[in-house]
């Protein structure tokens, strides 16, 4: 007998056929989900890998183990810059890192983690959320069979520890810097030679001077790496990384086959640890500042103006000719340069007038 034939026989009607199909996931056995994420990150880094592995154990959670995923970091499973890739062919299901890593797929990743004197935190996060900056990153990502998700923030990194002192732009010339992405090619443009180095490297190499300055992150990671051993002067603020965004990646297919309600959860959890990563960051750094500069005498400098200006004007042409490289790339620098502008004229008269007029004069005083 006809299913149709047979509830009609049996008088049940249409209400109670939609109200059963309506219950009926709720009685489906839910299907679980094991995934890996692999992380650009070395094993134990405080707050990126920590945050990984955070992550995982919030999904854990939240889907009361229908999501399962094991981290792995830089290395375990792909290399660090193997994260993209492994992704994008379905090898994992995840990952996590910074999408200016990932230039060389397409220059537009860039805008989406770091551009020199571009926005601070506050302001990618205004970009991602609140205007144009997750959909084009979407846009930028959907080729390659991901979808991205932001993860956190470093806040305004520092500027880098140097062994020999940059009191003109021309000091720039013949230093040895390691700095990578954007702000690297603003200092080769000034005259420097940017060297690669793995960050195990690092230290080594500003130690026995095979390169005369480095930057990292900020306080907290930096004090971890010892370079107050190694370099005399900390330099501020970081105009290269001036609210370095972090990211989690998913493998498209995976992401669009989940039921809803799973998808909601993984969103919901990016957005908590994009969260709890910047709060990490904000709340460790100045105490850590602190340690460097009273036990280890460390000496903090401030890049003088005309530094300032004179590297502001390399990286507006080095930001451009990125830009010009591809089409996405462009019309993501387009949507980035305008949002800057408006958030920037807000900015001037909300944020910048409360840190110089209330911070700087009465609660730093206090
Ligand atoms: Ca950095």
């Amino acid at each position: 007998m006809e299913r149709r034939e047979f509830l009609k026989k049996a008088g049940i009607g249409a209400a109670a056929v939609a109200a059963t199909a309506v219950g009926a996931p709720a009685v489906i056995a839910q299907k679980k989900y094991n995934w890996k994420m692999v992380t650009t990150w070395p094993p134990k880094l405080p707050v990126l890998q920590d945050g990984a592995e955070r992550f995982a154990k919030r999904i854990a959670e939240l889907t009361e183990g229908r999501i399962k995923i094991q981290v792995f970091a830089g290395g375990e499973l792909v290399p660090p810059l193997g994260v993209f890739d492994a992704v994008s062919a379905g090898t994992v299901e995840c990952g996590t890192g910074a999408a200016y890593y990932w230039a060389g797929k397409n220059p537009a990743t860039q805008w989406f983690s770091a551009v020199p004197f571009g926005l601070n935190a506050q302001g990618m996060a205004a970009w991602f959320h609140g205007a144009n900056g997750l959909k084009l990153w979407e846009e930028t990502y959907a080729p390659f069979n991901l979808v991205p998700r932001p993860g956190g923030s470093t806040g305004v990194q520092m500027g880098g520890w140097f062994n020999k002192k940059i009191n003109s732009l021309d000091d720039y010339k013949g230093l040895k810097m390691r700095i990578p992405g954007l702000g690297g090619k603003v200092v080769a443009g000034a005259g420097g030679t940017v060297v690669l180095t793995a960050g195990g490297e690092i230290f080594t190499n500003l130690e026995r001077g095979v390169i005369d300055a480095t930057e990292w992150v900020g306080p907290m990671h930096d004090l971890r790496m010892g370079f107050y051993q190694a370099a005399k002067y900390y330099y501020y603020p970081g105009w290269h990384e001036p609210g370095t965004y972090l990211e989690f990646m998913f493998n498209k297919k995976v992401y669009d086959g989940l039921p809803k309600d799973l998808q909601a959860i993984i969103d919901m959890a990016c957005v908590e640890n994009e969260m709890w990563t910047l709060s990490q960051f904000e709340s460790q750094n100045g105490a850590a500042l602190q340690t460097l500069i009273t036990k280890h005498n460390v000496e903090l400098i401030k890049f003088p103006d005309d530094v300032m200006a004179g590297l502001k004007k390399l990286s507006v042409d080095i930001v451009e000719a990125e830009a010009a490289k591809d089409p996405m790339a462009k019309k993501v620098h387009e949507d980035f340069k305008a949002f800057q502008k408006v958030i920037g004229t807000w900015g001037a008269i909300s944020e910048r007038a409360y840190y110089n007029d209330i911070v700087e004069k009465y609660a730093l005083k206090a």
